[in-house]
């Protein structure tokens, strides 16, 4: 058995050759972990995902190694498992004869769909990420919490996994200030919101605050926009990742403050049957007039072009 393991406050890291005895071995030490880290109601959740994935890479990989990578942020658990085999999982409709296809739908299940296999930005094998709410459960819903936050940067992240180390280490600073009504510290991150809606050749670009009527970041992107423009965009799904998360710098006025701060950028497009926009109406602007920095980045396939 070969069990490397490095602690620290946040981090649980272990470098494996594994055996099928080993997994029990892997499992203490994780629980161990877990409980130092105040997990003890889900951590069977936890475990049994880990379980899971440890069993799938002596199934699978070859050489029998792999990472095993447990990060406690604000309220979330950030689970990685990374082996040195190429070949990606397939998720399959679960039968007798496919136990990775059945293994992967218990993870879909018990990490709420919190879950993706990347390729490292080495391009050597692959790594599965699992992400679990660890925020505490008496907060009222229907506003803003820091795990909502801290979800939607880590469900960026994984979409881009080259942008994810730069904004993950904004999410220790997370807060639930919002759903308790408190103010935030000068160490809470903060958070602001672009919201563009397109029609056709044609943009809003507008920008905003999450507040306490929002239950999502999301939620306020689509706020914003019919405030802006009264366009009525629909419900849409209560988190979705932003498409693109910019830290900025802190603001000459508050050059003292400490506060890390993100902004979120969401695109939508008009609903159906709205009125056309024109550049004499109020906010709306070519696409191609927008800032290349970062608006672009939200058109990756409209691209003016300028042959
Ligand atoms: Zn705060």
């Amino acid at each position: 058995m070969t069990i490397h393991t490095h602690h620290s406050d946040r981090k649980l890291h272990m470098e494996l050759t594994l055996r099928p005895v080993d997994l029990a071995t892997v499992r203490r030490i994780t629980r161990s972990q877990l409980h130092g880290w105040g997990m003890a109601t889900t951590a069977d959740d936890i475990l049994t995902v880990v379980n899971e994935l440890l069993t799938n890479v002596l199934d699978h990989v070859p050489s029998k190694r792999c990472t095993l990578t447990l990060e406690h942020k604000a309220y979330l658990l950030h689970v990685r498992i990374r082996d040195d085999c190429p070949g990606m999982p397939v998720r399959q409709r679960p039968r007798a004869s496919r136990t990775t296809g059945r293994r992967l739908a218990l993870v879909d299940t018990l990490t709420h769909g919190g879950w993706k296999v990347v390729r490292p930005p080495d391009d050597v094998g692959k790594e599965i990420h699992c992400l679990f709410d660890v925020s505490p459960a008496a907060l009222p819903t229907g506003t803003v919490k820091g795990g909502d936050i801290v979800r939607e940067i880590f469900r960026y992240g994984l979409t881009h996994p080259d942008r994810l180390p730069q904004v993950v280490r904004h999410t220790r600073r997370a807060c639930d200030h919002l759903a308790t009504g408190e103010s935030c510290t000068p160490w809470c991150l903060a958070i602001s919101i672009g919201a563009v809606v397109r029609d056709g050749d044609m943009a809003c670009v507008l920008e905003g605050t999450l507040t306490q009527e929002d239950s999502s970041p999301a939620a306020a992107a689509r706020r914003i926009i019919t405030r802006g423009t009264g366009l009525r965009l629909d419900a849409g799904p209560a988190t979705a990742p932003p498409l693109l998360i910019e830290p900025r710098p802190a603001g000459a006025s508050d050059c003292t403050s400490p506060r890390d701060r993100l902004h979120f950028w969401y695109l939508f497009e008009t609903p159906p049957g709205s009125p056309k926009p024109s550049k004499s109406n109020g906010p709306w602007t070519p696409v191609t007039d927008l800032p290349p920095t970062p608006l672009q980045a939200l058109f990756p396939t409209s691209t003016p072009g300028r042959c």
